[in-house]
């Protein structure tokens, strides 16, 4: 019986550098654009995101079709991409008639787009179980990137978008720095509010880098591959928006005693009172940095903050970033 083989070599085709002459596809700095064509660089994403062969890929952003290639000759049963810029039809087109498998051409923001529906019934899996054999892959725009990352954290806490079909896995590009900070342990410099929230819903790797000189035009900065894998149960298992909410006011002020970014969830008459109940109840030291807690200590902070929250609903709604009139004064008697 004949074995379909681990890696398929692609039909004859015109290198990505020569596509990109041919169709004049100069990459547009206004919108982020660099290109990988080194193909060893792309090989080696694709390996990041571990075993693809007989799965089904989704790639965002894939631009002229380096990584695209890479994806291709690991087999795998299906690929969909998902590009914002239309100029990348007909390579794209031409590229999805040489392969043997299916791939499927969207034209679309990826920030925007919803994949319920685009992969196969039968790789759905539950939570429970293990990650299914559906991967996300992409170099996007640092400033699409980072936003996406929020996005898709959202979507993963509540099981919708992609992860309808279970714990599908990310290999992602980020700028160097942010890489850094997504995977950062307690203590680190570049622990930040995305490290906890990443951590929170996901195993994180932070693959390696690949530097600036790679790219075609080369950015100002390098560029870091983070594999992410959506945990079956979320250190804090709460809603999105209050683990949200609370680490990005703890981290407000990253460098000072937590206390401080705590009084930012309340409104000024009561602050001072309900942050420090607020520690008091998740038995926390307000004078730790926001760096050095862990994430089940995060998790503390964030139920302390329900259990005010459910004494006084209207306080979910303060937001110390907007002009709030004095609606939120309590009376703490
Ligand atoms: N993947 C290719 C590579 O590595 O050479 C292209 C990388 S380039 C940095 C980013 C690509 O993402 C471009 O093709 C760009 O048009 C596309 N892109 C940017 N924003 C997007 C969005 N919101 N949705 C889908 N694609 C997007």
């Amino acid at each position: 019986m004949a074995t379909k083989a681990s890696k398929i070599i692609l039909p004859p085709l015109y290198s990505v550098r020569d596509i990109i002459k041919l169709y004049r596809l100069r990459a547009i700095r206004e919108l982020s654009q660099n290109f990988l064509l080194d193909s060893r660089v792309t090989d080696k994403i694709v390996r990041a995101a571990g075993n693809i062969k007989d799965g089904e890929v989704c790639e965002v952003g894939p631009g002229p079709g380096s990584i695209t290639r890479s994806i291709l000759r690991k087999n795998p049963s299906k690929l969909i991409v998902i590009e914002k810029d239309r100029r990348f039809q007909a390579p794209l087109e031409m590229l999805a008639e040489a392969v043997p498998c299916q791939m499927d051409i969207i034209f679309g923001d990826v920030l925007t787009f919803n994949m319920e529906r685009i992969f196969n019934e039968c790789n759905l899996r539950q939570w429970s179980e293990n990650a299914p054999s559906i991967h996300l892959i992409g170099n996007l725009p640092f400033n699409v990137a980072t936003p996406l990352i929020i996005r898709w954290l959202r979507a993963v806490s509540e099981k919708k978008n992609a992860w309808r079909y279970g714990r599908v896995a990310m290999t992602l590009t980020f700028q160097k720095e942010v890489a850094e900070r997504i995977a950062a342990p307690i203590l680190s410099p570049q622990r930040c509010r995305l490290s906890v929230m990443c951590q929170n819903w996901c195993h994180v790797e932070h693959k390696f880098n690949i530097p600036g000189k790679a790219f075609v035009p080369k950015p100002d900065v390098d560029v870091g591959v983070v594999h992410l894998v959506p945990l079956h149960t979320p250190v804090i298992d709460l809603p999105f928006e209050i683990v949200e909410k609370v680490t990005r006011c703890i981290f407000h002020f990253r460098q000072k005693y937590l206390i401080r970014g705590v009084e930012t969830l309340f409104p000024i008459s009561s602050q001072e009172v309900l942050a420090q109940e607020m520690c008091k109840l998740a038995d926390i030291e307000q004078t730790l940095r926001p760096f050095q807690l862990t994430v089940p200590e995060f998790g503390r902070l964030c139920h302390a903050y329900c259990e005010i929250i459910s004494k006084h609903p209207t306080l979910i709604r303060y937001n110390s970033r907007e002009k709030q009139k004095d609606e939120f004064h309590l009376d703490l008697q």
